[in-house]
């Protein structure tokens, strides 16, 4: 049997395309697999799981229609829905990982991550990270009305793309000091994360060790998923059908 793990998929309401590859991939493939990881930024952004966004309702009744036929569903925050929170995880069944966090899947010990806390060389991108997966601000942002929030996750999305627009791809990537540090702590021989955009399995060595280090790319103009069955992982592309809805 297989398990599946996606990363990246940014839903937003203007892309429709993405919504039915996503529907299309649940409905078939995650069907038959043993487990799903979505290793995060599942959306494009996430104000509260109070947001009654009926562009949300779609994909929470999804993963409900999945979990409810007994298919684990694993999610993991990413910088765009680290909001997600209890009520979604109830609302859907699914169970949400510490960041990162280590699996032993047919074997293979590996550490699961979302990555941006890799990207160790955009100093402000980290400031704001720190910021915002605190406690204390995620429970002040939640009592602002949720308009308030709304506008406030345009701002930092724009400002985001402003600042991504604005530095050099190499610091947009995970640091090698920081991955390394990763493998030897958590004592693994494979990393697996997304939010680079840059799927690739890489083969490193680390103090000695061939390890690999795996990145799920995003759904923007195709799927990406890896595969893992007892033969191993396989990381491929999932074209774009014509929507049939
Ligand atoms: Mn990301």
């Amino acid at each position: 049997m297989t398990t599946l793990f996606i990363s990246d998929l940014h839903l937003e309401a203007d892309r429709p395309d993405i919504a039915d590859q996503f529907l299309r991939f649940l409905e078939t493939e995650a069907l038959n697999a043993d487990a799903l990881y979505i290793l995060g930024d599942l959306f494009e952004s996430w104000v509260g799981d109070d947001d009654p966004n009926e562009h949300y309702a779609w994909a929470k009744q999804a993963l409900r229609q999945l979990t409810k036929k007994q298919i684990p569903v694993f999610f993991m925050h990413g910088n765009r829905d680290f909001m997600i929170g209890d009520d979604f995880a109830t609302e859907t069944g699914i169970t949400i990982l510490s960041d990162p966090t280590i699996i032993d899947i047919h074997g293979d010990k590996v550490l699961l991550s979302h990555g941006d806390a890799w990207c160790t060389d955009d100093v402000k991108y980290q400031a704001v990270r720190k910021m915002a997966r605190d406690p204390q601000w995620q429970t002040m942002m939640l009592e602002k009305p949720l308009q308030e929030r709304i506008a406030f996750a345009a701002q930092a999305r724009a400002a985001s793309l402003a600042h991504g627009g604005a530095i050099g791809a190499e610091i947009t990537d995970v640091n090698a000091d920081a991955i390394r540090q990763a493998f030897v702590e958590a004592g693994v021989e494979i990393v697996l994360h997304g939010h680079t955009h840059r799927p690739a399995v890489h083969d490193l060595n680390v103090e000695g060790q061939a390890v690999k280090r795996i990145v799920l790319g995003d759904w923007y103009e195709q799927g990406s998923v890896l595969r893992w069955d007892e033969d191993g992982p396989v990381l491929s592309a999932l074209q774009r059908q014509e929507p049939a809805r």
